[in-house]
């Protein structure tokens, strides 16, 4: 896999919507959340991320958005924010 510092992966966990950020050797650096605040006539996504309650947003709430229209949730692909490519994880089994 190569350098960079923004890998993510876009999956749910039970039934919350989740973004885990990965450190440059691919451990876990940060998880966060994405639900639903239930609001009187209208709901308000918010991200567990210190951006996350910020009227402009934060990366994590595009990301999911990315991914699911482009069918990437729970696929455990890698996502790389500056690259913006999805890539797969390495596959030990077809490794020569
Ligand atoms: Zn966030």
């Amino acid at each position: 896999m190569s350098a960079g510092n923004n890998w993510y992966t876009v999956r749910w966990e039970n039934k919350t919507a989740c973004v885990v950020k990965f450190d440059q050797f691919l451990f876990v650096e940060e998880v966060y959340y994405i639900y639903l605040l239930r609001g009187r006539g209208r709901n308000k996504r918010v991200c567990t991320c210190p951006a996350g309650n910020k009227p402009t947003g934060c990366r994590h709430k595009d990301m999911w958005d990315m991914a699911t229209s482009q069918h990437q949730v729970n696929l455990g692909w890698f996502y790389n924010y500056d690259t913006e490519e999805w890539q797969v994880p390495f596959d030990n089994e077809r490794a020569g």
